[in-house]
């Protein structure tokens, strides 16, 4: 499949999340030692910009550690994590450079992506250093392909879904470890179908897995209306969000492709009653802000939805909770 300018358009927002994500770090909302290597032009955002990227960020982190720590606590030692349209995304940098923990890290990109993410990592040693032994590590800079102990970096295209399974078990992905699957605003550029068909991939292949979606919802509204109409100037479209439109839809598009249960919360939700208070507290009081409606406007039409295959037991009890406010 050739890639077109809609695809060139959708790499191009990885950029900008990188961009936003680093404009959070220098004001303090979150530490990210890792990020500043991956973008080329850092830029202010707007305070409202970066309670939107803090908000995702803290959401996506403490379920990552959550899902860690509920099989740690079940006596797991190996888990994997499975990073679909991954981007110049860090986390792995960040889980790592406290010491090896049992995790076994997957990215799949376009290739174009990942050969710039690949020479990024292979020219910054403070990168580089925490992939694995030096002698487990293959660096393909003309591929775009990293294989590591640790960390394996993949080109692939999610619309072709066999070609990704062959790449991932060839780099030694085992399905029947247990996985964490994340798709950090990825799967609303795809079409619904392609996109239906990641999800059932994955449902029929990881009998042992949470699978994390974080991405736009609401198109029908002013706000959804408006929100699309800015991406679509941008050359980015959600193709998705017409099928994906609601939180019962998401819901839907896991059960029903294969995923024994399924949840979904809006952002607005997530933050008031999900996110650690300590850490909130501290990153309001970080700029002057005072766009309140807009805010909660923003928040609204952002989603977190998790689906999980069980696994028999292993992952019973371990959702989306709330934390006492
Ligand atoms: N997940 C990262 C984050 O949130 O920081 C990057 C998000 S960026 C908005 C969307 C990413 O999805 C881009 O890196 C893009 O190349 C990737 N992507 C979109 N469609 C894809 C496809 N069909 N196959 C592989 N990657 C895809």
């Amino acid at each position: 499949r050739s890639v077109n300018t809609s695809d060139l358009s959708v790499q191009r927002t990885n950029d900008d999340a990188q961009v936003s994500k680093l404009s959070c770090v220098d004001k303090g909302y979150f530490r990210d030692d890792f990020l500043k290597y991956f973008v080329r032009r850092a830029s202010r955002r707007s305070p409202l910009i970066n309670r939107g990227y803090f908000s995702r960020v803290l959401a996506l982190r403490q379920i990552l550690q959550e899902f860690h720590a509920h099989l740690t606590s079940q006596g797991v030692s190996t888990v994997q994590i499975l990073s679909l349209g991954a981007g110049f995304d860090t986390s792995f940098f960040n889980l790592q450079a406290p010491g090896p923990n049992g995790v076994r890290w997957f990215e799949v990109d376009f290739a174009e992506v990942t050969k710039r993410k690949a020479a990024i990592i292979a020219g910054n040693e403070p990168l580089r250093k925490l992939l694995g032994p030096a002698e487990s590590q293959s660096i393909q800079l003309d591929e775009g392909r990293i294989t590591a102990e640790a960390y394996n970096l993949l080109p692939g295209d999610l619309r072709d879904t066999r070609a990704c399974q062959a790449a991932l078990e060839a780099a030694g992905f085992d399905p029947a470890c247990p996985t964490y699957v994340l798709a950090e605003c990825v799967l609303v550029y795809m079409e619904p179908e392609d996109s239906a068909s990641v999800v059932r991939w994955l449902g029929h292949w990881l009998p042992t897995a949470a699978f994390v979606v974080y991405e736009q919802i609401k198109p029908n509204d002013a706000f959804g209306k408006q929100m699309i109409s800015n991406l679509e100037a941008r050359g980015c479209p959600l193709k998705g969000i017409a099928v994906t439109s609601d939180l019962a839809a998401h819901i839907r598009r896991f059960t029903g492709n294969g995923w024994q249960r399924a949840d979904a919360k809006d952002m607005s939700t997530i933050y008031r009653l999900h996110l650690d208070p300590a850490e909130k507290k501290r990153a309001e009081q970080l700029e002057i802000f005072d766009e309140f409606e807009e805010w909660h406007m923003i928040q609204d039409h952002y989603c977190l939805v998790l689906g999980v295959n069980g696994g028999g037991d292993k992952l019973t009890g371990f959702g989306l909770k709330q934390q006492k406010q």
